[in-house]
C-alpha cells in the first residue's frame, strides 16, 4: 500500500496513563518502533490530574502492614461493585497485573506506599498505594514521561492529534494525524487506542449520560471520546455507556473535591432542609453523586471536625481545598446552625451519629459539596489482552483499546465504580497490550 508519510511498529493514540505504560512496555524491545501521538500535553490526561492511587492486591507494602489481600479478591471487589459478570476475564487480567505494575513502578525510582489511611466503600482490604507526600498523579504521569523520554526507539509527538484510522480492508493500517493542520498517514503494525473517554464531549454525554443532569465536569478538555468514531466505522461495539466516574465530593464554587476518607473518620452530610440523607459511609464517591443530584438544590453540607481533619488533611484532595479556601471553619454548634439556616437544637439532632460511629466535637469544619462527572467508563468492548473486538466477537486486525476508551470496569451504572478502577484500567491494559506487542511485532 502506497502514500504513508512515515512508519512505526506500534502507533499508540493519546499520551495519559495507558498511552505512556503502552509505550514504556512495548518500547522494552529496541527492535521495535513506537510513535506516541498526543492531542496537546498542555490540554493534559485525566491520569495528572488524577489523586493517582494505584488498586493492587497481594503487594509487598500491604504484607508489611499485615493486610491480608490477593487478586482474586481485588477482582471479587470490582465485580460485586459492577455485577458485570461478562467482564470477569477482563477484570481479572488486570488485577493480576496490578501488583506486578506497582512494584514495576516502584523499581523504577517512584516513591510508593500503601495508602494506609485511604478507606473506600466496597473494598475489602486497604488496597490503594500512593506516591510517599502525596502529590498524586501529576507526579507519577511526569516520572513515566521521563521514563519514556529514555527510550531511542520511541517518540512523543505532542500537538498531534489522530483524526482517524487508516485502514486496509478489515484491517487497521495505522492512522492518520493531524499536524500544523496538515493530515500525515503514520503506517502502524498495531494501533492502540489510549485516548480516554468523552466526558468532555457534551453532545456525547448527553446522549448517553443524561441521568446526569448538569454535573460540574472534573475531567480534563481533552476527553472528546474521538476514538470511538473511528474503532465504530472498523466494526467495534460499545458497551456500558451510561456508566462513569463521579464524585459526590466536589465543593460548590470551588471544584476542588473533599476527601473520600471524610465519611469513615466521622464527617456526616446535612442536606438544605437540614437532614440526614444517606449512611456516608456505604456510598462510594461515585454513587455519593448520584444521591447529591437528587438532594434539594443538587448539594449537601459536609461536616466533620479536628479527629477526621487530622485524619484526611495530608491527601493532595484536602490540601487543593485548603489552599482555595474551600473549607469553612465553624467554631461552635450555634455557627452551625448559622451555616445551615436551622436551630441549634436541628443542627445537634444532624449531626446526631448512626450506630457504631462517633459524634463530632466542635470545632467543625464544613464544605457544601456537590455532584461532578469526571470520566466515563463506557466504550469500546475488548478481550483480556486489549484487542477490540467486532460485532462477531473476533478482534478487528491491528486494533487495540485501553483506558477510557475501552469499556471500563463499573458495569452498567456509575454506582459500580470502585476506587482505582480508572487507573487500573489504564495503567493495567497499557501493560497487557504492551507486553504482548513487544513479543508479537516482532
Ligand atoms: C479528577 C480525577 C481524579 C481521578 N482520580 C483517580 C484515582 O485516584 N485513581 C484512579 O484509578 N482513577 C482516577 N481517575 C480516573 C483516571 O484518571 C482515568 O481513568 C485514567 O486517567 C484514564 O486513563 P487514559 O489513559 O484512558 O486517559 P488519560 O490519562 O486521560 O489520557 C488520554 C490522553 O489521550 C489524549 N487524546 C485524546 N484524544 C486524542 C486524539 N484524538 N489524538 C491523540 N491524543 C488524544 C489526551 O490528550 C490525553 O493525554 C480520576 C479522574 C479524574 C478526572
Amino acid at each position: 500500500m502506497t502514500g504513508w508519510d512515515a512508519e512505526v511498529d506500534v502507533a499508540v493514540v493519546g499520551g495519559g496513563a495507558c498511552g505512556v505504560m503502552t509505550a514504556l512496555r512495548a518500547a522494552r524491545d529496541p527492535g521495535l518502533v513506537v510513535g506516541v501521538f498526543e492531542k496537546s500535553a498542555r490540554g493534559g490526561c485525566n491520569a495528572a490530574i488524577s489523586s493517582g492511587s494505584l488498586a493492587a492486591g497481594a503487594t509487598r507494602w500491604q504484607a508489611a502492614a499485615g493486610i491480608e489481600d490477593s487478586p482474586q479478591r481485588h477482582a471479587e471487589d470490582i465485580l460485586r461493585a459492577s455485577g458485570d459478570e461478562e467482564r470477569r476475564p477482563v477484570v481479572e487480567a488486570l488485577c493480576a497485573a496490578a501488583p506486578e505494575i506497582v512494584e514495576w513502578i516502584a523499581g523504577t525510582a517512584y516513591p510508593i506506599e500503601l495508602g494506609a489511611d485511604m478507606p473506600r466503600a466496597g473494598m475489602t482490604a486497604w488496597r490503594l498505594h500512593t506516591d510517599t507526600g502525596r502529590l498524586g498523579g501529576g507526579r507519577l504521569m511526569r516520572h513515566l514521561r521521563a521514563l519514556l523520554d529514555g527510550h531511542d526507539n520511541t517518540a512523543f509527538v505532542d500537538e498531534a492529534p489522530v483524526i482517524d484510522l487508516a485502514a486496509h480492508g478489515s484491517e487497521v493500517a495505522g492512522v492518520v494525524v493531524s499536524q500544523n493542520g496538515s493530515p500525515q498517514r503514520i503506517r502502524a503494525g498495531a494501533v492502540v487506542l489510549a485516548a480516554d473517554g468523552f466526558a468532555g464531549n457534551r453532545a456525547l454525554v448527553e446522549e448517553h449520560l443524561p441521568q446526569l443532569g448538569t454535573p460540574f465536569y472534573g475531567g480534563v478538555s481533552t476527553s472528546t471520546g474521538d476514538a470511538l468514531g473511528w474503532a465504530l466505522r472498523m466494526g467495534a461495539r460499545l458497551r456500558n455507556m451510561g456508566a462513569a466516574l463521579r464524585s459526590g465530593l466536589v465543593v460548590v464554587d470551588h471544584g476542588t473535591r473533599v476527601s473520600p476518607a471524610l465519611p469513615f473518620n466521622g464527617a456526616v452530610l446535612v442536606n438544605l432542609d437540614g437532614e440526614r440523607f444517606v449512611d456516608e459511609e456505604s456510598k462510594g464517591y461515585s454513587s455519593l453523586a448520584g444521591v447529591l443530584r437528587r438532594q434539594p438544590g443538587e448539594r449537601a453540607a459536609m461536616i466533620w471536625d479536628a479527629t477526621a481533619m487530622a485524619a484526611t488533611r495530608e491527601s493532595e484532595m484536602m490540601r487543593e481545598c485548603l489552599a482555595a479556601r474551600a473549607i469553612h471553619d465553624v467554631p461552635a454548634i450555634e455557627d452551625l446552625a448559622t451555616a445551615l439556616h436551622r436551630t441549634p437544637e436541628e443542627a445537634e439532632r444532624a449531626l446526631a451519629p448512626l450506630p457504631g460511629r462517633r459524634r463530632l466535637t466542635a470545632p467543625y469544619h464544613l464544605a457544601w459539596v456537590t455532584h461532578g462527572l469526571l470520566a466515563t467508563q463506557g466504550g469500546l468492548v475488548i478481550d483480556p489482552s486489549g484487542r477490540v473486538l467486532g460485532t462477531t466477537g473476533e478482534p478487528i486486525p491491528g486494533l487495540y483499546a485501553g483506558g477510557g476508551t475501552a469499556c471500563g470496569l463499573a458495569g452498567p451504572h456509575s454506582d459500580g465504580y470502585l476506587s482505582g478502577n480508572g487507573l487500573l484500567s489504564a495503567f493495567g491494559m497499557g501493560w497487557l497490550i504492551g507486553n504482548n506487542l513487544a513479543i508479537e511485532q516482532r
